[in-house]
This record gives structure tokens, sequence and C-alpha cells, in this order.
């Protein structure tokens, strides 16, 4: 499969007047033309500042890429300048943000929103542009785009709202849409018809997707492959079903066991004890330790290797290396 964009060794720290906060720690990922990979994890593992890093909407102070490489077709976005950057961003790399609300003007009406995307970055007729953000509205679900094209924001509901967000996002044809929780701020019904609508966009489009999400729920109806984050970390990746029925870091079954799940009528809930290690200084070892059921003397000192379960299944803790019990007879004998 051919692959759009290659994340390696990705480093990204902001530094505060508190010390420097490790946010991305080395992360390495990549995404296949035409699926859809979603970033999972809670507030604050880095799954949002690792999305700012790949569109370099990192603020430079306090933020920085301090290490590695994002291949985008095979053009490293760390090396580009903010104008060639400019030329990515909206184009190529589009994003959709959480609030549907403050990603659109109040001021100007959506077709002229829609209008202003495209003819930015393209050279093309008024007449033109006009046709094609009537397309973008019919392919979004928006309802008599030719009226609703003449009204502003605040005459949309939250879910159209959303849409045409999505369809401000598509208009310029980009090959990587990334959505930070795009279905975060709306209520569930809304959500499922979000979630819908980007698989028709996929289909009709043949766009790559990154999803940016903390639940799970969302990720089992569109994602294709799954990385966990963790701590600055991605630290389980696989196929959907390979995240959903054979989860083998104990973060990730901790995760899968704290949604709802709609097949289970009664199972407990249980949410993970604990709260993630401090960015500040983060752990040598597993970060995971101190709220691991399964922690061994090893974790906490040395950083798990990556175990490969399978060509697509990756996971990086010591119960799936051979190599802990080594580990551990040279510590005992020191
Ligand atoms: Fe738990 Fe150790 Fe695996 Fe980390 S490496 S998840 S502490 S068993
Ligand atoms: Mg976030």
């Amino acid at each position: 499969m051919e692959k759009i964009l290659e994340v390696n060794d990705l480093h990204v720290t902001f530094t505060t007047y508190g010390g420097t906060v490790k946010a991305v720690r080395g992360v390495n990922f990549h995404l296949n033309k035409g699926e859809t990979l979603a970033i999972v994890g809670e507030s604050g593992c880095g799954k949002s500042v690792t999305s700012n890093a790949i569109m370099r909407l990192i603020p430079d102070p306090p933020g920085k890429i301090s290490n590695g490489s994002i291949l985008f077709n095979g053009k490293d976005l760390t090396k580009l300048t903010e104008k060639e950057m400019r030329q990515i961003r909206g184009v190529d790399i589009s994003m959709i943000f959480q609030d549907p609300m403050t990603a659109l003007n109040p001021t100007l009406t959506i077709g002229s929103q829609l209008i202003e995307g495209l003819r930015q970055h393209h050279k093309i007729s008024s007449e033109n542009a006009k046709k094609k953000a009537l397309e973008m509205m019919d392919l979004v679900g928006i309802p008599n785009p030719e009226v609703r094209m003449k009204q502003y924001p605040h005459q949309f509901s939250g879910g159209m709202r959303q849409r045409i967000v999505i369809a401000i996002a598509l208009i310029c044809e980009p090959e990587l849409l990334i959505a930070d929780e795009p279905t975060t701020a709306l209520d569930v019904t809304i959500q499922a018809q979000i979630l819908e609508l980007f698989e028709k966009i996929q289909d009709t489009t043949g766009v790559s997707i990154i999803l940016i999400t903390h639940d799970l729920g969302v990720v089992a109806k569109i994602a294709d492959r799954i990385a966990v984050m963790y701590a600055g970390k991605i630290i389980e990746v696989g196929t959907k079903r390979e995240i959903f029925y054979q989860p083998e870091h104990p973060y990730t079954q901790g995760l899968l066991k704290s949604v709802p799940r709609l097949d289970l009528k009664g199972e407990k809930l249980t949410p993970i004890d604990g709260t993630p290690p401090d960015l500040f200084s983060p752990p040598t070892g597993c970060p995971f330790t101190a709220r691991c059921p399964f922690a061994m003397e090893v974790c906490d000192k040395v950083y798990p290797f990556q175990s490969e379960l399978s060509d697509t299944h990756h996971v990086e803790c010591w119960l799936q290396d051979e190599r802990a019990k080594q580990l551990l007879a040279t510590s005992a004998a020191k």
C-alpha cells in the first residue's frame, strides 16, 4: 500500500517557566492512502500535539519540533518554510477542530466562507467557485444549498455547522484530512451522522483521514487502524480488529474496559486508576508502570522495545518481550 504520510521519531517539547514539557517523545507511525487512522488516548497524551505538528501549527516559542521527520508524499514537512507550509495547509492537508463555531466567521455568509477558502488557493472564476461551493454543501448533506449559502453561521444547528466546517476543509480537495475530536461537541445522534458523513466523504473523494479522539466508540465506527497514545508515545498500534479483539498493552486493555459497549449490557465499566506521569520529567522506563496491574521490576527501569505481533500489530510492553526475563536476570545478578 502506498503511504501518504510517515512520521519518524517525532519529538515535540514546550518550554515553560516550570521547565520543559516533553509532550511527544519519539512517535512513529504511517498513514496509507485512502485509509483512516485513529489516534486515541486520554487528554494530555500528545495526540493533538502530534496532529498540530503535522500541520506545523506548534507555536514556536514555546513549542518546538525538537527531533524527527514528517514525510508527506515523501516531502519532509519539518524542513519547509512557513511560506511553503501555507501552500500545503488547507490545500493538500486540511484540519478540522472540535468546536465548529470558532472555525466559522460569524460575520460572513456560509457561501462566502466556502468560496473564500477556494479562491485563496486557486485561480477560479466566481461562477465556478459558487458551483463548487454548492457541490460541497450537497456532498456534506446540507439541504437547499442555494438558499443556505446566503445564511450566516448562527442560522445553523451545531451539527449543520460542523458539516459546513467539513465542507470548507474539503473544498480544495486535500489528500489528507486531520480531524481533532470532530464530534465531541455534538450530541450523540448528530455524532453518528457526522461519522457516517466521514465514511461517505472517504468513499467519494478517497481522502486519507487522521482522526484524533479520546472516544473509542467513535473509532469503532470509522477507523481502519488505531494508534494508542500514552504519555507522549504510541504504545500500541494495530488494525481495528487487533486493537478491539486482541489488545495486548495493559493500557489499551484498560481503555477498552472503560468504554460502554452496546453488546454487553449490564457489564461494569472500570476506569483506569491513577493518573498519567508528569511530562516535565517523564519516567525512563514504561510510563504506565505506576498504573499497571502487571508491572514487573524491569518496567520502570527500561523502556520496552517494540514487539511485532503481526505485520500491522505492534506493542511496546515488556509482557510481550522475552528479553524482559534476561534483563531481570542481569539486574538481579548485579
Ligand atoms: Fe505494564 Fe510493564 Fe507492560 Fe508497562 S511494560 S505496560 S508496566 S507490563
Ligand atoms: Mg486534544
